[in-house]
């Protein structure tokens, strides 16, 4: 699946933005700076594909990549600026919510937790509305290289937890480090898997 090219296709900011849903999606969710989009440069092999777009104030867009013309790999804009303005937050909600609900082909949201902090409270949040939304998801832990293997255990204990609280979570966790090239290979087999 990434052994070709992977493109960005486009940024969308409203529904009618939308590409067709003609082929299998997945969306990558998570807080700003939780390492998301150097994820998706290791899993595609490009680095720079996905920038750092969560500065505050700025344009949120859900960017859509196509990946071997079979595929859709889409990054949600970070959550969790405090500060971003009130109306820039409310209508990436309504965007975001109306993406989630309504959008047949997404199989699967991956949400990326740090592996230093655990699940926060704007994470539940996420989970909440993808279960709301019937969105199978998949917690990802992101820079495991930055914890040491008995912190990394509380942490994915803690998720595992929260996890068990929520219907529309996948039990099964994958723990990753971009830095150290650690569970890609693991994700790209579990998207492989999608259809
Ligand atoms: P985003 O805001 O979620 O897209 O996060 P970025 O991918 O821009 O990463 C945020 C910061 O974390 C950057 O300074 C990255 O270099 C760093 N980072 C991302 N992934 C890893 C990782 O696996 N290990 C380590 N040590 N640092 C990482």
């Amino acid at each position: 699946l990434f052994a070709g090219e992977t493109e960005f296709l486009k940024g969308v900011v409203a529904m009618d933005g939308l590409p067709p849903a003609d082929r299998t999606e997945i969306c990558f969710a998570g807080r700003s700076n939780v390492g998301k989009s150097s994820l998706i440069n290791a899993l595609t092999n490009r680095k720079g594909l996905a920038r750092a777009s969560n500065t505050p104030g700025r344009t949120q867009e859900i960017n859509f990549f196509t990946a071997a013309d079979s595929h859709y790999i889409v990054d949600l804009p970070g959550y969790g600026f405090a500060n971003a303005p009130l109306k820039v937050v409310e209508a990436w909600q309504r965007l975001l919510k109306a993406y989630l609900a309504g959008r047949q082909s997404l199989r699967r949201a991956f949400v990326l937790i740090d592996a230093r902090h655990g699940v926060k409270a704007v994470d539940e949040e996420i989970m909440t509305l993808l279960d709301r939304s019937a969105v199978t998801f998949q917690a990802v832990l992101t820079k495991a290289d930055k914890v040491k293997a008995a912190e990394r255990e509380k942490v994915l204990a803690q998720v595992r937890t929260k996890l068990s609280k929520h219907p529309a979570a996948y039990p099964e966790l994958i723990v990753t480090s971009s830095e150290k090239g650690w569970g890609i290979e693991d994700l790209r087999a579990v998207i492989a898997t999608l259809e």
